[in-house]
């Protein structure tokens, strides 16, 4: 309570003071129609081409101010160019809109790969002299040289072209792979009333049959998770699985085996015996050798792990069938639940009322504002393609260093995950960083206060992160180094590190509070929920390991005769211990494979480091002490200024390694194993 109260004058000192709005107008202010925002992406994608005119029109010596002052200008259109285009496609109401919205993203991203193959402003940037600048000034320099190279700019001009048309068709086939994704939302029909047993009673409040006297479940992920994970139905929860793992079959298996073909030809140009390897080369993990190692070092610390809960979860399993000697992958989240409940005495659905979605935005928002120093004030009245969402101002000692946009429920066609996505780069002096987070939380309404799963309130929390690591980071000279453009494989990190404070009691008891009484959410409920959760992460990390190595063996090598079944296939079984349910076609729908295509990893990788992050901070109270503000100021603040390996080595002193993450994933059993030695 204490906590609460102090935060709250810390917010409303804020919007006291400085009352005023920042001059920079607002992503929606001009209300454009399609023509308007069409408009304006043809302009800055004119200011950007203007801006590439003058730096190839450059006589005499070459200056940071006329070539790479001018060079970061074409960035930073093309950039908010992308942003604009890419938001359009993922958020707007109007289908035609959005539609619109993914022919202007595939105009931007013609004109990215055109710059990145431009050999003249390669030549322009290469004949700079930088030795006397900055250090970041120079790191930005070499690091934009190296992607030249890798974009091919210097091969013949026929290889050139080549590139640039693989490139071109390389975004039209993820826009597609997308598109299909978010479009193919399937419906499961309830046959039984009896198959909503189990779920929550505002679930079932809220699918009431429909005008045909039927019920339908869609494979939305607030309709399709809990009844994954609660109905009592077998059959049902099985049919929901299906219809879940089966979007965008069989469209996406054509698109997949086509971006395949595309990406090896572009690895194959630029020198590469494969995309991974390609894709590795300006990343901390540099090769695809490492890949597959990292993905067997992974295997080995979980694999161990994951059988003890396997067994736990088939004592579970047997309970109601004597025989069973496995678990399918349909069944995995609900035996998880029941194993929760049995063994560490704890039901998800004891949280729930603790986090109804107004007071968790509120202190998601309160606990940022003290970790970082920095506090938010909403502005009113700002125009957007929603009325739900709203615009937030961000300061650091009063003084405005950014903006967000949060769009947090359900529409239909909207983006079907959660995301933080750029709106505009920073650049000190000059532009303000913004971003905004698409979620797709439940909508409180009058006799609802949409009450929140808390995996749920772990992923606002963790896309809250990536929000402020581009404001906090959003404060460079350059729009090419700003936010987080260092290496693609440490973007997860500090957002993986950040889920810890949800685990908090301290921090969860400042906002989490019953929807009816108000009482705060009790530490012994934490703690039980804490040894809950931890249960299953050696599982949950197998599957995130299959998913790593999909990922991978699908671009590890020439695609020829590569059959996305079979690899799936062969890694489920490889990788977990469950029975694949026939008839899937998870990769349909794994939308990374269009964004990340071999580097999945990512999101293990950057676990192990965020652990160790986390091993930095005072866990008796994970807001106080010195260490926010170090890794405020040695890990967000330098944006891609320096590359990620320093930053990490910056603020652990040395290198990552295993063992915080190793010990995170047996957690549970280390906290049983303690608790009997407290009892003797
Ligand atoms: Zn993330």
């Amino acid at each position: 309570m204490r906590s609460l109260a102090c935060l709250t004058v810390v917010v409303f000192a804020s919007v006291s003071i400085f009352a005023q709005t920042i001059a920079q107008p607002t992503v929606w202010a001009s209300k454009p129609d399609i023509p308007a925002f069409e408009k304006t992406v043809n302009d800055r994608l004119a200011a950007a081409q203007a801006a590439i005119d003058k730096i190839v029109a450059v006589k005499g010596q070459r200056t940071i101010a006329n070539t790479l002052a001018t060079y970061d200008e074409a960035l930073r259109n093309l950039n908010s160019a992308a942003y604009l285009a890419s938001l359009v496609e993922s958020v707007h109401p109007d289908a035609a809109f959005r539609d619109r919205g993914t022919e202007m993203v595939r105009k931007v991203s013609a004109a990215q790969t055109a710059l990145s193959l431009n050999r003249d402003v390669y030549q322009a940037l290469s004949k700079l002299d930088v030795s006397k600048a900055d250090p970041a000034t120079r790191y930005y320099a070499n690091r934009q040289l190296l992607e030249f190279r890798l974009a091919g700019v210097d091969k013949d001009d026929a290889t050139r072209a080549q590139l640039k048309k693989l490139s071109d068709e390389l975004t039209d086939e993820q826009s597609m792979y997308e598109r299909n994704i978010s479009d193919d939302q399937k419906k499961v029909e309830v046959n039984d009333p009896k198959e909503l047993e189990g779920l929550p009673q505002d679930y079932i409040d809220r699918h009431k049959p429909g005008p045909d006297g039927k019920i339908y479940i869609t494979t939305n992920y607030p309709d399709a998770f809990p009844a994954m994970k609660f109905s009592k139905s077998e059959d049902f929860r099985r049919r929901v699985y299906l219809a879940f793992d089966t979007r965008a079959y069989p469209k996406n298996k054509e698109v997949l085996e086509k971006m395949m073909a595309t990406r090896y030809q572009i690895a194959q140009l630029n020198g590469y015996s494969s995309w991974a390897d390609y894709n590795a080369a300006d990343k901390m993990i540099k090769s695809g050798a490492n890949i597959a190692d990292f993905i067997q070092k992974v295997h080995d610390a979980a694999s161990p792990i994951a059988k003890r809960e396997l067994e736990m979860l088939l004592a579970e399993k047997r309970k109601t069938d004597p025989n069973a000697k496995e678990i399918g992958d349909h069944e995995v989240s609900y035996l998880n639940e029941l194993v929760r409940r049995s063994q560490f005495n704890f039901d998800s659905q004891l949280v729930r009322p603790y986090l109804p979605f107004a007071e968790v935005r509120k202190g998601i928002l309160d606990t940022a504002s003290t970790l970082f120093h920095v506090t938010f004030q909403q502005e009113q009245n700002v125009p957007s393609w929603d009325p739900a969402v709203e615009t937030w101002d961000v300061r650091d000692n009063g003084k405005a260093i950014g903006r967000f946009y949060l769009d947090m429920h359900p529409r239909p066609g909207k983006f079907t995950h959660a995301e933080m996505s750029a709106i505009a780069d920073g650049v000190r002096g000059k532009q303000l960083p913004e971003a905004i987070l698409i979620c797709n939380f439940p909508k409180p309404t009058a006799d609802d206060p949409g009450l929140m799963e808390y995996g749920d309130v772990v992923v606002f929390f963790h896309e809250f992160g990536h929000l402020m690591h581009w404001i906090l980071g959003g404060q460079q000279q350059w729009a090419g180094i700003s936010g987080i453009t260092m290496e693609a494989d440490f973007g997860e990190a500090p957002s993986q590190m950040l889920e810890e404070w949800m685990h908090s009691p301290q921090v969860l008891a400042s906002f989490a509070k019953h929807y009816k009484t108000g009482e705060p959410i009790p530490a012994e409920l934490v703690a039980r929920m804490n040894r809950a959760s931890a249960f299953g992460r050696g599982i949950s990390v197998s599957q995130q390991d299959e998913y790593t190595a999909i990922s991978y063996d699908l671009y590890k090598s020439k695609p020829d005769g590569v059959d996305p079944d079979e690899v799936t296939l062969r890694n489920a079984q490889a990788h977990t211990p469950f029975t694949p349910l026939p008839e899937t076609h998870m990769y349909a729908a794994f939308g990374h494979l269009a964004g990340y295509s071999s580097a999945y990893y990512t999101y293990l990788w950057d676990k192990v480091i965020a652990e160790d992050f986390f091993g930095q901070f005072d866990h008796a109270n994970l807001l106080a002490g010195p260490t926010p503000m170090r890794y405020r100021h040695t890990v967000l603040e330098p944006g891609g200024s320096v590359s990620a390996n320093d930053l990490v080595k910056n603020f652990l002193s040395r290198e990552q390694n295993m063992n915080a993450f190793q010990k995170w994933m047996g957690e549970e059993f280390e906290n049983q194993a303690a608790e009997v030695v407290d009892s003797k």
